[in-house]
This record gives structure tokens, C-alpha cells and sequence, in this order.
């Protein structure tokens, strides 16, 4: 396993849509060994592969509370299949956005489709947290981050400061 680079705003990559896995073998099974790694060391809850660089649709997760034992998941060419009327909010961050958190409100509950580290076809149907943060990682494969759903006015804000960092980031 080798812990790789997160991509940070405003990187243009970040924006971009994300292509299908083709077929599940070992380079794909050791790119997403690659980003738990990365995600662990950061330390993150959920990682899309396109925040280390690779336009692919996969991405992993651990939301395993501190006192559980970790629990990894890789989520290949993942499908929203359906989504609760109700929504939820949480105060979301990301790991490609460091240190800026802000409230995020979506469907409190999806069914998802999706392929495993085996390539197998998987169903799940997520609440509470492990919902936000599929639907969180999902958004990186189609190019969208967290503060394309907040206010303008507060995205605008932050999109300045890390711009701004980095310019400040290339002149040192
Ligand atoms: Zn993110």
C-alpha cells in the first residue's frame, strides 16, 4: 500500500467526471488499497479516487466509531438507486477542503447499487451518517464538492481563501 498525495481546491481535477471501472482486478483492488491508506493517514472517513488524481468511479469509506473496530469498504461504480424524501443535516468537511466545515442537508436515506473489492454486486440501504457520506463521495465521481451546496455567497468566500493559499503555496 502506498499513501499518495489528496488533491486540494481549487485543483481543476477535482471538478472533473470520473469514468467507470471497467473490471475489478488488482490494479483496481490496489488503487483502492492505496486510498484507505491514504485516507487513514490523513485521517479521513471517506476518500473518492479522483481526490488522489484518478478519474475512476470508486471510492472508500470507514465510518466505524473511534471505540468500533474498523470497518473499510470499497464502493465501485456506485448507483443511487433510490432516496428518502426526508432529509438530514450534517456539518460536512473534506479532506481535498482542509479545515472548512460547513451544514449539508440531503435525502437522510438512499439505496445503493454497487460493485465490491471481488467485483460482486452489492445493495445496500444507508441512514445517518454512512447515507451523507456515500452521497458526499458519489458528488467527487460527478465533479461536485460540498460547497456546491451551500450559499453562494459563503462557496465564493472559500474559494478565495484557497486561492489565495494557493498562490501564496507557489510564490514560497
Ligand atoms: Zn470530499
Amino acid at each position: 500500500m502506498t499513501k499518495r498525495d489528496i488533491l486540494i481546491l481549487p485543483e481543476a481535477k477535482l471538478r472533473l467526471v470520473s469514468d467507470p471501472v471497467e473490471r475489478v482486478d488488482d490494479a483496481v483492488r490496489q488503487l483502492a488499497d492505496d486510498m484507505l491508506e491514504t485516507m487513514y493517514a490523513a485521517p479521513g472517513i471517506g476518500l473518492a479516487a479522483i481526490q488522489i488524481g484518478e478519474p475512476r468511479r470508486m471510492l472508500v469509506m470507514d465510518v466505524a466509531r473511534e471505540d468500533e473496530d474498523p470497518d473499510p469498504m470499497v464502493v465501485i461504480n456506485p448507483e443511487i438507486v433510490w432516496e428518502s424524501p426526508e432529509l438530514s443535516v450534517y456539518q460536512e468537511g473534506c479532506l481535498s477542503i482542509p479545515e472548512y466545515y460547513a451544514d449539508v442537508e440531503r435525502p437522510a436515506r438512499i439505496g445503493l447499487r454497487f460493485l465490491d473489492r471481488e467485483g460482486a454486486e452489492r445493495e445496500l440501504e444507508a441512514d445517518g451518517l454512512l447515507a451523507t457520506c456515500l452521497q458526499h463521495e458519489i458528488d467527487h465521481l460527478n465533479g461536485v464538492l460540498f460547497i456546491d451546496h451551500i450559499s453562494k455567497l459563503k462557496r465564493d468566500r472559500v474559494m478565495k481563501k484557497f486561492q489565495k493559499q494557493a498562490r501564496l503555496a507557489e510564490k514560497s
